[in-house]
């Protein structure tokens, strides 16, 4: 079993958020930190050149749930939040599966973990934004929801030359049209959503969150995962091994939607 210190933590983390399962990604509270407009960034640009920029795929919807159902390949899409120990160990485990992952990462979590950024880029993974601070981005006023866009895209600008080439909406599986809208005006041409909930930020143990993937996952599947739980480090390795026996391979999120 993965035990870091965070572990207690992060079960009560998930414990308390049992209510909200019903509403998609809304894994955790509203991170700590101040508001979008406030505080300084205090990590240097990556020395690497930039990172990809958001593209835009022709024929696909503004808010994307899967990809081509007719190709051998998944996205596995992380919520970047929580203690960098567990985020680690779950790259670590994906680049041992051979797999490439989709992080969406939190503001606050880059102002509190800079170097996460490039640890993601430099395991050949992709980096999107998850706004600033996981607040209930539907729910808010349009000027507030777009600062929490905006701000965990500058956030992404200053530490890798990119806002991140993909943008999902906070404690909830799909967008309202405003923050579609907001998203786009922000740089982003879509919005990534997915079609299979591993639902490991409510810790039901590692054969639960393998089973959760496992029972819906096919061809072009975007799958929501979570950085910060230890059943999400434990199930990852056995959970590959099932894509590769399926010959489903994890990819990218870009490199899903790219024929
Ligand atoms: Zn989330």
């Amino acid at each position: 079993m993965f035990s870091p210190p965070g572990r207690r933590a992060a079960l009560r983390a998930g414990t308390a958020v049992l209510a909200g399962l019903a509403a998609g990604c809304a894994a955790d509270r509203p991170a700590k930190g101040p508001a979008p407009s406030a505080g300084p960034v205090r990590a240097k640009p990556a020395p690497a050149g930039p990172a990809p920029a958001p593209r835009r795929f022709p024929g696909q919807p503004v808010e994307i749930g899967h990809g081509p159902r007719d190709r051998p390949e998944v996205a596995l899409t992380f919520h970047g939040n929580g203690d960098p120990a567990i985020a680690r160990a779950v790259l670590a485990e994906a680049e041992k599966g051979g797999a490439r992952v989709t992080v969406l990462a939190i503001g606050t979590w880059l102002d509190d973990h800079p170097d996460m950024a490039r640890r993601v880029l430099d395991g050949g993974h992709e980096l999107g934004n998850h706004t600033q601070r996981h607040l209930a981005v539907n729910d808010l006023p349009e000027a507030e929801a777009y600062a929490e866009i905006t701000g965990c895209a500058e956030r992404l600008k200053r530490l890798t030359g990119s806002i991140g080439t993909w943008f999902r909406p906070s404690q909830t599986q799909y967008a309202s049209p405003l923050v579609q809208k907001l998203a786009q005006r922000a740089g982003y041409p879509h919005v990534l959503s997915y079609d299979v909930d591993s639902l490991d930020f409510t810790s039901p143990g590692a054969a639960a969150v393998i089973r959760n993937v496992t029972g819906t996952i096919h061809g072009g599947s975007v799958v929501s995962l979570h950085f910060g739980y230890a059943d999400t480090v434990d199930a990852l390795p056995p959970l590959l091994e099932e894509l590769a026996r399926r010959k489903l391979r994890a990819v990218t999120t870009t490199e899903l939607l790219t024929s």
